[in-house]
């Protein structure tokens, strides 16, 4: 029987306790579930890619069928590389819907094969964004209930 394969690629800068929720209920859905995660080109790093992907590796260690990686080419065809038939995405409210529903809209284009499928967070979740969490830590707040340990661990040094 094919493997169920999905991708849920972000830039996850920091990852959050949001994204975090969403995995846990993907993992449960699919035989594996790879983290894809991307420079995002709109924006400039906060943390290093390798400290992106130290940070989802150990938060994430826990559950077996993940798998935590980097890419930098089309999201379609990374997908079809992994044999992934499924990309993840997360909505938390309607704001995120518009972007989503585009982005999708192109993937289908580019490939047909490869279904877009959204989850949405608990609700106490609904509210957490990376940009909020960068944010809220640059100017001196405290962010140690939004993402996990290990992010506030690397921010303190
Ligand atoms: P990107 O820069 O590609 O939007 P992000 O790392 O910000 O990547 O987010 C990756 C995915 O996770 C997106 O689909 C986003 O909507 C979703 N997401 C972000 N924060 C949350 C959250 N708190 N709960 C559920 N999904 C989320």
């Amino acid at each position: 029987m094919t493997k169920k394969i999905a991708i849920y690629p972000g830039s996850f800068d920091p990852i959050t306790n949001g994204h975090i929720d969403l995995i846990r209920r993907a993992s449960k859905l699919f035989d594996e579930v790879i983290i894809g995660i991307t420079q995002n080109s709109k924006k400039s790093a906060f943390l290093s890619i390798e400290d992106r992907i130290n940070i989802a590796s150990q938060t994430l260690s826990n559950i077996s069928n993940i798998k935590v990686m980097s890419f930098n080419t089309l999201l379609v065809d990374f997908a079809k590389t992994q044999n992934a038939q499924v990309i993840l995405r997360g909505l938390r409210a309607v704001s995120d819907f518009e972007y989503e529903f585009q982005l999708s809209g192109m993937n289908k284009h580019l490939d047909a094969n490869i279904e877009t499928l959204f989850m949405t967070p608990a609700e106490q979740y609904a509210n957490i964004s990376s940009s909020l969490v960068r944010e809220i830590h640059t100017l001196g707040g405290n962010i140690s209930a939004f993402v996990p340990s290990s992010v506030v661990q690397l921010l303190k040094r």
